[in-house]
């Protein structure tokens, strides 16, 4: 009994008027945001960015990221970004995926605590690398980067902030050095402490493509 021969290509979709934009911007990743709501949960949504000054401050798919959702274990464990930060729809799963599978289980190795929150800042921001006035465009321009100030354990009472600047004791250190050396993996560049003036108090991580497809940045 043969199949029958009807007809099976695909309809064509729905027109959708996406953008009235002139300028061509690079096609949307239009399955992330569902990915991620699926996978990664409750706090997330569509962001709007209005338009920048520069033409360059363009985000694919920005999202607001109030709070990630993560499996540790086999809980479901809900990690809130303080304040909530817009970002690029696969930067939020980047991080997503670095938290559970890097950020969350170090907590646990280290402290037995679950990582609850991560106090952050420079999600989105339209503006030059390190604030100057001449220079190439930050990675946060296009929202693909983000600037975690403190990681939060627990209720986050008892010592259990760790903050980037200014760890409390060696066991906060080892953590910190150990959460870097997973985000030299998960991520195109990490700045941290030690690295230069303009990230001696939080670490930056980023997914924006260097140069050499294969290169990473990590200090
Ligand atoms: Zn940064």
């Amino acid at each position: 009994m043969a199949a029958p021969a009807g007809k099976t290509a695909a309809e064509p979709s729905p027109e959708r008027n996406v953008s009235d934009k002139p300028d061509a911007v690079p096609a949307p990743d239009t399955g992330c945001l569902a990915a991620l709501v699926a996978v990664h949960g409750g706090g997330v949504r569509a962001a709007e960015i209005k338009p920048g000054h520069e033409a360059a401050c363009s985000v694919v798919e920005p999202i607001v990221v109030e709070a990630l959702i993560v499996r540790a274990g086999a809980e479901p464990l809900r990690i809130t970004l303080q304040p909530p930060a817009t970002v690029s729809c696969t930067m939020a799963k980047s991080v997503a995926q670095w938290l559970e599978t890097s950020v969350q289980p170090l907590a646990k190795g280290y402290f037995a605590r679950e990582l609850t929150a991560l106090r952050v800042g420079g999600g989105h921001e339209c503006r030059r690398r390190n604030r100057t006035a001449n220079g190439p465009l930050s990675e946060h321009s296009t929202g693909q980067a983000l600037d975690i100030f403190a990681f939060v354990l627990g209720d986050g009472k008892l010592d259990g902030t760790v903050v980037v600047e200014k760890p409390h004791d060696t066991t906060q250190e080892r953590f910190l050095a150990a959460v870097r050396q997973s985000a030299c993996g998960a991520f195109m560049t990490s700045l941290g402490p030690g690295s230069d003036a303009a990230h001696a108090n939080h670490l930056h991580i980023d997914i924006q493509p260097r140069r050499a497809p294969s290169s990473r940045f990590c200090q």
